[in-house]
């Protein structure tokens, strides 16, 4: 099986690739490395210089390559920077994710999988959040993913491309040699991390008068090779119709629980100030993933918050500097 990975240099891409890898799958990376680290490629996959804006590159690496499914990871993936930016945030990303579609199709590549987001719900009328949940998105960033969702059902409908679209709750955690580098970052828990390493004075709160236990925003943290396991189960049902998943734990954790978890994990201090909200998170995202669990006997292999913090942290040691660019 050839997989074609947009983003597989990028941290969620990175460690899919990783482990589409050690199923025996033969793995084509295409990123512009704008975001994604050279260096995150696993060496067995081949790695392909290229951007989704360029159509002729997109054509040209289905045309040599012939996958026989594609993985779409590369994508802009920050609510708060979509808040500012939103038309750079839904260009980018429908355009590119239509230019990859469109492709596909005149190459005649009918397998999809889509990495979508919990962000398509905004504010959840129940939680933990099912794949019946009306879809409100809570951002630019979360709209950009449903206009994709949505352009996926209709080529399925009119080309017959299958799909699956992964709903990811919080991705986080590491594997041995693949973990979580942005720059800047923005994430909770590799910012809580850099704290325990000295490169931060404090984690700033964004928020703690929200309607929660105590008063955090809450989240569903799911470990990254259990999200990457998730798409090779999904890319193996894809023959029996296209599918949609919702993928956490099913256990949200508050912000001050995560910086609690980071402090037992680390032994560090992790002073903490409390900011203003964050223009674009909701209160709470927990997911119901009883819809995967159950179709495609996914089992998280790493459902502990301590477990997958303790992951991250064991990789930021092994890797105080992140990538080498
Ligand atoms: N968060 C925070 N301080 C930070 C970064 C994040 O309090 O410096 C909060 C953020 O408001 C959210 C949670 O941590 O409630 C997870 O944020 P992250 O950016 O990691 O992921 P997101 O939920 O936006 O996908």
């Amino acid at each position: 099986m050839k997989i074609l990975v947009t983003g597989g240099a990028g941290y969620i891409g990175s460690v899919t690739v990783e482990q589409l890898v050690h199923t025996g799958a033969e793995v084509v990376v295409f990123d512009n490395l704008s975001l994604g680290h050279r260096a995150a490629v696993h060496p067995d996959a081949t790695l392909v210089v290229g951007d989704l804006a360029d159509r002729a590159a997109i054509d040209d690496v289905l045309a040599t390559t012939k996958p026989d499914a594609v993985m779409h990871f590369a994508a802009r993936s920050q609510v708060g920077e979509s808040m500012r930016e939103p038309f750079r945030y839904i260009g980018d990303n429908v355009t590119c994710g239509l230019n990859l579609i469109e492709s596909m199709v005149e190459h005649g590549i009918g397998r999809f999988i889509l990495s979508s987001t919990a962000a398509l719900f905004g504010e959840p009328q129940t939680i933990p959040i099912d794949e019946n949940e009306r879809i409100v998105p809570g951002s630019p960033y979360g709209e950009s993913k449903h206009m994709l969702e949505r352009i996926l059902a209709w080529t399925d409908k009119v080309h017959g491309m299958r799909y699956a679209a992964l709903r990811y709750f919080n991705a986080a955690g590491a594997s041995e040699q693949r973990g979580e580098h942005h720059d800047p970052e923005t994430h909770l828990i590799p910012l809580v991390l850099q704290v325990a390493q000295g490169k931060r004075e404090a984690i700033t709160v964004f928020g703690d008068d929200y309607p929660t236990r105590d008063g955090t925003c809450i989240r569903d943290y799911i470990h990254i090779i259990d999200l990457a396991q998730a798409h090779i189960l999904a890319l193996g049902a894809l023959d029996e119709g296209s599918r949609v998943y919702n993928l956490g734990n099913g256990e949200g954790f508050s912000v001050m629980e995560v910086i609690e978890t980071a402090r037992t994990v680390t032994g560090h201090p992790i002073p903490h100030t409390m900011g203003e909200r964050r223009p674009g998170d909701p209160a709470a995202l927990t997911a119901d993933s009883r819809k995967i669990r159950a179709e495609l006997q996914w089992t998280p292999r790493f459902p502990k918050l301590h477990d997958i913090v303790d992951s991250a942290w064991r990789w930021h040691q092994a890797f105080p500097s992140g990538y080498p660019e």
